[in-house]
């Protein structure tokens, strides 16, 4: 009995208890008119509602009017802040495919920009009035960078590894050497994509060695292609082999079997010139196999398409493939594509319009020196959170460029203090909560955890400012950590 007088107490109790809440007409009434303005008086409401909702779920102290209508604006707030937005990537990996790979250069992100917002010729030749192809815009520069024949652009490169298998191998067999069978990652596998494109995979070699004559056996009347892909992400070392490219591709062309070559990251200058560790370039790629497949947005610093590059007949046959239009790319593709391809004509000025090579050719000197100069504002922002000191790391190129090469770099190093108030934790705790806490800020700031620290590799930072701004929203310590 007293049970049933809990779960209900009487009308008259409620009426005069603490629960009661104030009506939605009188907060909203009373409610500051430019947060109206802001935010309109239907999403106010709603805001204003579901805070009630809450409270009258939750029982206890009945907030005063401004409390709520703040409660309220913060859930707009909140709601307002886009899913997709920028942050600080300082993991120390310039191609970062969790982070967005390639930045554009500003240039690239005008011309996006100026097709979005208004019509354009993306497939109309402005010279005849008549239909225009959309790789128009940038086949010729692609052909005149790489050496190719001919090209086409499609959604990202394992589209147009898809498409190329596809296109010249359906039902069919692909030769690949048995060293070569890749996992990208993100379910990428080789022998996965074949079976998908309609190929039948013949595998030949073994896993560290494999010979030109590997290739001639297995060459036949049922071989549709025969496909080459770089080992992006890992490396054979020690008792290896591998067929002779220029004689490989030989042995097709006296076999009438075209030769593909997956280079993944692919590069369209040579990277010694500028002092990275060396990459084949397309161009050389391209005098050794018949199509190349290569990614817009690694080391060509562009934005995410696959490209497919070569010999006029076989662009050809993947144009006029039915899931070229499947995996066609949009008007914001070519534009950014265009003005990237085109800063490559200036190869003098590469190194510091493109943001890719730009971050790459930073030396450790160089880096070291703005980390000393940025360790004190960094220090005073994150005061009572971490000590803040710098030190030598380690950068990679990322996205399955040169997996094996680092880049010297430098960092800031970010102790956690132990602070009072906090529930004891070990360091790896405090590191984890501080990583946490840069991921909630205005612009949030990625590092990586390495010994008991959060390191932030300022090889990938240019906008310092922005950075001190970011940290500054840092409560002070006590309140929110
Ligand atoms: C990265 C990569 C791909 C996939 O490219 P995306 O542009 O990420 O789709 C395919 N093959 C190789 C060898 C790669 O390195």
């Amino acid at each position: 009995m007293s049970s049933s007088i809990q779960k209900n107490p009487s009308p008259g109790a409620l009426a005069q208890g603490p629960r009661r809440l104030p009506s939605v007409e009188r907060l909203v009434a009373g409610a500051d008119g430019d947060d109206l303005a802001v935010y309109g008086r239907t999403a106010f409401t709603d805001a204003i509602r579901t805070v009630l909702a809450g409270l009258r779920a939750a029982g206890g102290r009945v907030p005063d009017d401004a409390e709520i209508r703040a409660a309220a604006v913060g859930r707009l707030v909140a709601e307002r802040r886009r899913s997709l937005r920028p942050v600080f990537n300082l993991t120390g990996t310039v191609l970062h495919t969790n982070l967005g790979r390639a930045l554009l250069p500003r240039s690239a992100a005008e011309a996006v920009a100026a097709v979005m917002v208004q019509a354009s010729n993306l497939e109309y030749d402005l010279a005849t009035g008549a239909r225009g192809e959309r790789d128009d815009h940038v086949e010729a520069l692609i052909c005149r960078l790489t050496g190719a024949e001919a090209a086409v652009v499609v959604n990202n490169n394992a589209a147009a590894v898809l498409l190329v298998l596809n296109a010249l191998a359906m039902r069919k067999e692909v030769v690949v050497s048995r060293g070569e069978l890749v996992e990208i990652g993100g379910s990428f596998r080789i022998p996965d994509v074949m079976v998908r494109a309609g190929c039948r995979l013949r595998e030949v070699g073994t896993t560290n060695r494999t010979h030109l004559r590997d290739f001639a056996d297995a060459i036949g009347p049922r071989t549709g292609l025969v496909m080459k892909v770089h080992p992006s992400n890992y490396a054979i070392a020690g008792f290896t082999a591998a067929a002779d490219p220029a004689a490989l591709h030989a042995l097709c062309r006296e076999r009438g079997v075209p030769l593909a070559d997956d280079l993944g990251s692919g590069s369209l200058v040579d990277l010694a010139a500028y002092g990275l560790p060396p990459e084949p370039t397309i161009r050389a790629a391209l005098e050794r196999a018949d199509v190349v497949t290569f990614s817009g947005d690694k080391l060509l610093g562009a934005v995410q398409c696959g490209i497919v590059a070569g010999r006029t007949d076989l662009i050809a046959r993947i144009r006029r493939n039915p899931l070229k239009r499947a995996l066609r790319v949009d008007k914001m593709t070519y534009a950014a594509l265009e003005a990237v391809l085109r800063l490559y004509l200036h190869p003098e000025r590469l190194a510091e319009e493109l943001p890719t090579l730009r971050l790459l050719t930073r030396d450790r000197a160089a880096i070291a020196a703005r980390a000393r100069c940025l360790a004190p504002a960094v220090a005073e922002r994150l005061s009572g959170w971490a000590t803040v000191s710098v030190a030598e790391c380690i950068s990679q190129i990322g996205s399955g460029a040169l997996p094996v090469e680092t880049l010297p770099s430098a960092a800031l190093v970010l102790t956690p203090d132990p602070a009072g108030g906090e529930p004891r934790r070990g360091a790896g705790g405090r590191c984890k909560r501080l990583a946490e806490r840069l991921r909630t800020l205005p612009v949030p700031v990625i590092g990586r955890i390495s010994d008991d620290a959060v390191v932030l590799d300022l090889r990938t930072l240019e906008d310092e400012a922005g950075l001190l701004d970011s940290l500054a929203a840092l409560p002070p310590r006590g309140q929110g950590g």
